[in-house]
């Protein structure tokens, strides 16, 4: 088969690789309907995170089950199955509190950049539709195995409930789905931050209500103003820049929570500044598994269309022109198809 490799910092090919095959009898191997390039990929596409090896790249995945193993038992060849970039057991004393991606057995599931995925712990894992989705549902429910997962975990996180002002740090895929969680969960005003027009538009559609453009100690200041000085009862931090956690935690009320799940990449919190900030801080690599069932539900009954942060779609074969684009702001996500 023909996958997705990164080589070095803005160096990704589509080039021949082994095709996946049951390796443990908790395994199965899926046919990807449709992956697409993470905000996280853009580390090691940038080199801020270096590339040391060639890596098969890809963790966001839906598709049809080609084969199990033998001790996999509710996952069934034929079914539509969506599954979270860590595999969980979902049966340890963790997955049972509800934090899969931690789960003592976790194991990450990269390559899915590719028309074929193994996933460990399918059982676990997987989460299987019924029946196969129609193609316009695909993105949607595509978007549910990471990108809304992750927004959803960061309102989550961030204590968002009905009548709370909530601010969302970071327009990306990630942030703008924190705000489409913020609004499914009742809140009374979304601020997102947001520069970028395209970006507020779907902020908007979403559910925001104000939007900041501001960065910083000004962005902090303007999220003042507007909420009677106080700060925003929930803050969800999507971006992982020491820049975004401070805007962060500033612009949280005392009390208030600040949730975090941006892979941070050199953020570091002094003590005392953190100590007198008096917030809940909550975050992490998101328990998507947690969340599926709902949101496949939320996707297929038609209450939320996540899918919208798709801007670009391109075979898989084009995987190179998906980040370039990413990396260049052209496209706010790329779904790509094998
Ligand atoms: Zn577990």
């Amino acid at each position: 088969m023909r996958a997705a490799v990164l080589h070095a910092a803005h160096d990704v090919r589509f080039e021949e690789r082994p095709e996946p095959k049951i390796v443990h009898p908790t395994d199965a191997i899926i046919r990807i309907s449709a992956t697409c390039v993470c905000g996280s990929d853009l580390w090691p596409y940038r080199g801020v995170q270096p590339v040391t090896e060639p890596s098969p790249m890809g963790h966001e995945y839906c598709g049809v089950v080609e084969e199990v193993g033998r001790e996999v038992k509710s996952i069934k060849p034929g079914q539509f199955v969506i599954g979270s970039f860590f595999a969980s057991d979902n049966t340890c004393p963790i997955c049972r509190s509800g934090y899969q991606s931690s789960c003592q057995h976790a194991e990450f599931v990269g390559g899915a950049q590719a028309p074929m995925l193994r996933v460990p712990l399918a059982d676990g894992t997987l989460v299987a539709t019924h029946g196969v989705p129609s193609a316009e549902m695909v993105p949607s429910l595509l978007a549910t195995s990471d990108v809304l997962g992750t927004g959803w975990f960061a309102a989550d996180a961030a204590n968002v409930k009905p009548g709370k002002t909530v601010a969302v740090v970071g327009d990306g895929a990630v942030g703008l789905l924190g705000v489409l969680a913020a609004k499914q969960m009742g809140a009374e005003r979304i601020i997102a931050v947001s520069r970028h027009e395209a970006r507020q538009k779907l902020a908007r559609r979403f559910g925001a209500s104000d939007v900041v453009t501001e960065r910083g100690d000004e962005g902090i200041a303007r999220i003042k103003d507007m909420t009677g000085g106080l700060g925003a009862d929930c803050v969800l931090e999507c971006v992982g820049t020491q820049e975004s956690m401070k805007q962060a935690i500033g612009s949280a009320r005392k009390g208030g929570y600040v949730s975090y799940v941006g892979v941070p990449h050199g953020v570091q919190l002094d003590g005392q500044s953190l100590f007198f900030a008096h917030v809940h801080l909550h975050g992490g690599p998101a328990p998507v598994r947690r969340f599926l069932p709902k949101l496949i539900e939320l996707v297929l009954n038609g209450k939320i269309d996540p899918g919208r942060v798709f801007d670009l779609t391109l075979p898989l074969a084009q995987v190179a022109e998906g980040y370039r684009a990413m990396d260049e702001r052209r496209a706010i996500k790329t779904l790509l198809q094998p």
